[in-house]
C-alpha cells in the first residue's frame, strides 16, 4: 500500500510525482508509464519553448501558471545543469487586421505584466534581416529548452526521494475501495490512498476508467513540423511567430531555434485520425469512433470548417505551408523545408463545441485526473505540480 500514486510519464505527471514527494517526505508514491520510457508522447514531440504568456487571459490559471512556469522553468534548469536559451520572441504582423490584433496582444501583454517592445518594419527588419512585416512585438523572456532533459531531471529527482517509477505499466483499470484505490497493469496492482492521473492523449479515457464526471472528449490535432535545412540554420536568430488567431487555440506556424541548432518549422494544427501514432496518415478506428460520436465534436466543426481545411490542405501541400511561412519570412524556399516528425496535441473539446481552452481537473473521492493540459502545459508544469499537490492533499483530507 503506497501514499500516493500518479500515472503518466509526461512532464505534468513527471513534476506532480516530484512535487508530491517534496511536500510529503517519507510519503511512499509509485509513477507508472505504459511506454518503455518517460516523455515519448506530447512532452516529447513539441517546439521547446519556454512561453512568456502573452497570450492568455489576464487573471486565467494559464496565464499565472505560465508566467510562474517560466522563471520556475529556468530556475530548475539551472540547478540541474540543463542548457536553456534567452532567445526572445517576435511576432510579426503582415496584414492590417494582424496589426489590430496585435495592438489587442500588447495590451493584453501589458495587463499579464510581461515585458514587451513594440517594433516597426524597419526595426524589425533591422535586428532579423530575413523577416519582414508591418510591425512587430519582441517579448525577450522567451527561450528554449529540451523538454526530455527536464523531464528526465523530474524523474530522477522524484527517484531519489523514494519514488518508484514503473516503465512499461500500462494502466487498465481503476477501482475505488473505501480505504484505497486499486490500479491495475496487465502484471500488477497497485494500491494507494490516492491517485493522481495525468494521461495526457488518454486522460478522458483514464478518467472515465476511474468513474470521474467527464464531459469533454480528447480530439487530437496533429502538429506537422519541418526542420530547414542545415546549410540556413542562421536564418533568424530569435524565435518569429505570426499573430494568432485568437479563435483557435494554436498559435500558427512558426520559426523556432532547437537547442541543437537547428530550426524547426511548424506546428501547423490538423484533426489527427490517432491519438498517438505519429506518421502521416495514422489511423485509429477506435480514436475516430471516440470524437465521430460524441455530439461536441461536430458542433466545433461548424465555426471552424474553413481554417481546418486550409490547415488540411497545406499538410498535404508543401508549397501552401511554405506560403504561411513566406507570409514573414519571405526568403523561404521549397528546398528549405525537409521532413520533420510530427507531435499531436491532446485538445479537450467541450460537449457545447468550444476548445478547452486552460486546465481541466476532473475528481473521484481518491483520484484527481488532468484533463486538459493545453500548451504552454510543459512551460507551466512546476507551478501546475503545485495546483495538483494541494488539491490531491486537499481532496485527501475529506476521507
Ligand atoms: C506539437 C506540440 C508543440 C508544443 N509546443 C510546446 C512548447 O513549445 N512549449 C510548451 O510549454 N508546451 C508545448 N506544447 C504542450 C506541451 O508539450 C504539453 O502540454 C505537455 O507536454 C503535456 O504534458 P502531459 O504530461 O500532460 O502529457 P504527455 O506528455 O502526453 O504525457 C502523458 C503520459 O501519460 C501516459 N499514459 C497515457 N495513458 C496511460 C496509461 N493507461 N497507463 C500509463 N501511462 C499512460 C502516456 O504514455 C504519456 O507518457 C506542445 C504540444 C504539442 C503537441
Amino acid at each position: 500500500m503506497y501514499d500516493y500514486g500518479v500515472v503518466g510519464g509526461g512532464i505534468v505527471g513527471l513534476a506532480a510525482a516530484r512535487e508530491g514527494a517534496r511536500a510529503r517526505p517519507g510519503a511512499s508514491m509509485f509513477l507508472l508509464e505504459k511506454e518503455p520510457a518517460i516523455a515519448r508522447h506530447q512532452t516529447g514531440h513539441n517546439s521547446g519553448v519556454i512561453h512568456s504568456g502573452i497570450y492568455y487571459a489576464p487573471g486565467s490559471f494559464k496565464a499565472s501558471l505560465c508566467r510562474e512556469g517560466a522563471s520556475a522553468t529556468k530556475a530548475f534548469c539551472a540547478e540541474h545543469g540543463i542548457p536553456f536559451e534567452d532567445r526572445g520572441k517576435l511576432l510579426v504582423a503582415t496584414s492590417e487586421a494582424e496589426l489590430v490584433r496585435m495592438n489587442a496582444l500588447y495590451k493584453r501583454s501589458c495587463e499579464n505584466d510581461i515585458e514587451v517592445e513594440r517594433i516597426d518594419a524597419r526595426e524589425l527588419t533591422r535586428r532579423e534581416p530575413n523577416i519582414a512585416g508591418l510591425a512587430a512585438l519582441f517579448v525577450p523572456s522567451t527561450a528554449i529548452v529540451d523538454y526530455k532533459r527536464i523531464s528526465a531531471a523530474l524523474a530522477d529527482d522524484f527517484r531519489a526521494s523514494g519514488g518508484d517509477l514503473a516503465l512499461s505499466a500500462q494502466v487498465v483499470a481503476i477501482r475505488e475501495e473505501a480505504a484505497a484505490v486499486c490500479v491495475s497493469t496487465p502484471s500488477q496492482t497497485y494500491r494507494a490512498r490516492a491517485l493522481i492521473v495525468c494521461g495526457g492523449l488518454q486522460s478522458d479515457r483514464l478518467a472515465q476508467m476511474a468513474g470521474a464526471p467527464v464531459s469533454h472528449r480528447i480530439v487530437p490535432f496533429r502538429g506537422e513540423y519541418y526542420a530547414l535545412a542545415p546549410s540556413r540554420s542562421g536564418l533568424i536568430s530569435s524565435l518569429v511567430y505570426p499573430i494568432p488567431d485568437p479563435a483557435l487555440p494554436f498559435l500558427g506556424v512558426h520559426l523556432t531555434r532547437t537547442m541543437d541548432g537547428g530550426v524547426i518549422i511548424g506546428p501547423n494544427a490538423v484533426l489527427g485520425l490517432a491519438r498517438e501514432k505519429y506518421e502521416k496518415f495514422s489511423f485509429d478506428a477506435r480514436d475516430v469512433a471516440s470524437f465521430a460520436g460524441f455530439p461536441g465534436f461536430w458542433r466545433a466543426i461548424g465555426p471552424h470548417l474553413r481554417s481546418g481545411l486550409s490547415e488540411l490542405r497545406n499538410s498535404l501541400w508543401k508549397r501552401g505551408y511554405l506560403e504561411e511561412c513566406r507570409k514573414y519570412c519571405p526568403t523561404l524556399e521549397l528546398r528549405d523545408l525537409e521532413p520533420a516528425v510530427a507531435g499531436i496535441r491532446a485538445q479537450a473539446v467541450l460537449r457545447d463545441g468550444g476548445f478547452a481552452h486552460d486546465f481541466v481537473f476532473a475528481e473521484t473521492a481518491r483520484t484527481l485526473h488532468v484533463c486538459n493540459a493545453p500548451s504552454p502545459a510543459a512551460t507551466s508544469a512546476i507551478p501546475i505540480a503545485g495546483v495538483i499537490a494541494s488539491k490531491i492533499f486537499a481532496l485527501e483530507q475529506r476521507q
